[in-house]
């Protein structure tokens, strides 16, 4: 099942949206068919993933955590080193570059916590595309610095204040917009998920991670146990697994986020948990977490990026085919994860690929030593600061944080910081 069948896999999938946008879905679809058999496009794709995204992405041993932990061996795909930081480029560039073949100079995107914009913002500013990104407010408020960098890409962040003010209704806004503008603007949609064809394309575009797994893990004569990864709307864990779907070998792990329990509201687990159910919404049939009204129900992790009330079709088909297997770690065993990586190997993953990373710390020590593990590390932790710090050294970062509202209400930074706001940039850099 490594592609639709018409825009389904099996139960899951299709394309449930208004008339207006079945038209733009068909063409795009189309346009997309057309660029993936285009070697000029494909060029032109490898081209920038090489140059400005920084591919391929290594596959790092990690010696030391493999030591520790007396099993099998851990191997990282460091997708983190990426360009902005996480897998979320991969598909933002591939997305951008082909609404540009379109002929689309409007992008419009949705983000939750940030991330997806600011890929986005980038992919278009690198791209030159205008760029309109629709966060919901209470998101706004609560991730300024992603706010802030994707303002520095140059692109607009249009508060949603509908509903719960949250990526849900980020998305019901930009789905609205693309109907409206449909002939200029492309929506770049954020994972594997929505109405066909983006469950099938954003696989495509991340699938770039999992064939250069293959070939490392070839060159260097693995013999793969299992591939593990995290799993928000799903793009980072589909694009690491698709080459490997359609065969028996290896174990595809798939890691949900467990948050502080079993309760409604304090985790995300749409694939393990008691109160996931089949539904539609945002345009496809998947896995959700609703009410008996078919209302999202609200949701909870310490990562950003994994808190999602529904998941990509595709995973949740191979989910219940058995091909997937799914699990979930807690935000507690998460935050180890970051330590444990971070002290033993210097990689400091995102708060959502420690997820991935504490499934590991857990399966290694069952397998024998002979065979590998492959983690895959959607993303780096520097982002995280806001969230690690409050854990590990509250007092301290409480104590910054104090001083830094008193250093900025003290007069002299704001006075500087509004005269630079006036100013043109330097012309002759
Ligand atoms: C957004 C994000 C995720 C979750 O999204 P998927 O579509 O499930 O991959 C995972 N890791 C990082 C670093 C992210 O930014």
């Amino acid at each position: 099942m490594s592609y639709s069948q018409n825009g389904f896999f099996d139960r899951y999938g299709g394309k449930y949206v208004a008339e207006v946008l079945s038209n733009t879905l068909a063409e795009l679809k189309k346009a997309f068919t057309e660029a993936l058999h285009d070697d000029s496009f494909l060029r032109e794709l490898e081209t920038i993933q090489r140059d400005y995204i920084g591919r391929e992405t290594p596959l790092l041993f990690a010696e030391t955590a493999t030591k520790l932990l007396g099993g099998a061996q851990i191997y990282i795909k460091l997708e983190g080193l990426a360009n902005t930081g996480a897998h979320k480029i991969n598909n933002a560039i591939g997305q951008c570059l082909l609404a540009k073949r379109m002929g689309k100079k409007r992008i419009i995107a949705e983000t939750g916590a940030g991330q997806h914009g600011v890929a986005t913002a980038a992919a278009c500013a690198k791209l030159g595309l205008d760029c309109t990104v629709y966060m919901g407010e209470i998101d706004v408020r609560r991730q300024q610095p992603n706010v802030a960098t994707m303002e520095l890409y140059g692109a607009k962040v249009r508060a949603v204040t509908s509903g719960s003010r949250t990526l849900k209704d980020a998305v019901n806004e930009a789905m609205r917009d693309w109907a409206a503008n449909a002939d200029t603007t492309h929506y770049v949609l954020g994972s594997a998920l929505g109405p066909e064809p983006f469950p099938d394309m954003v696989r495509e575009f991340q699938s770039v991670i999992g064939r250069e797994v293959e070939r490392q893990a070839k060159e260097r004569g693995l013999d793969v146990a299992a591939l593990v990864a995290c799993v928000g709307g799903g793009s980072n864990a589909i694009g690491f697994f698709a080459p490997f779907i359609d065969r028996s070998e290896p174990r595809l792990i798939g890691v949900e986020a467990g948050g502080k329990g079993d309760g409604i509201g304090q985790n995300a687990v749409r694939m393990t948990g008691s109160v996931s159910r089949e539904g539609i919404m945002h345009g496809y049939k998947s896995q959700f977490l609703l009410d008996e009204d078919g209302q999202a129900l609200s949701t909870y992790s310490i990562s950003a990026g994994l808190d999602y009330c529904g998941i990509g079709p595709q995973l949740a088909a191979l989910g219940k085919r058995g091909r997937i297997e799914f699990t979930s770690a807690r935000d507690k065993e998460a935050l180890e994860a970051v330590r444990f990586f971070a002290q033993k190997e210097g990689v400091l993953f995102a708060m959502e690929s420690a997820h991935a990373g504490a499934e590991a710390i857990k399966l290694a020590p069952t397998l024998p030593k002979d065979k590998a593990i492959i983690i895959n590390m959607s993303g780096r932790g520097d982002k995280d600061l806001f969230i690690t710090s409050p854990v590990f050294r509250k007092k301290e970062w409480l104590t910054f944080l104090h001083a830094e509202t008193d250093r900025l209400e003290g007069g002299t930074e704001i006075h500087e910081a509004a005269s630079m706001k006036g100013e043109e940039p330097a012309q002759n850099l």
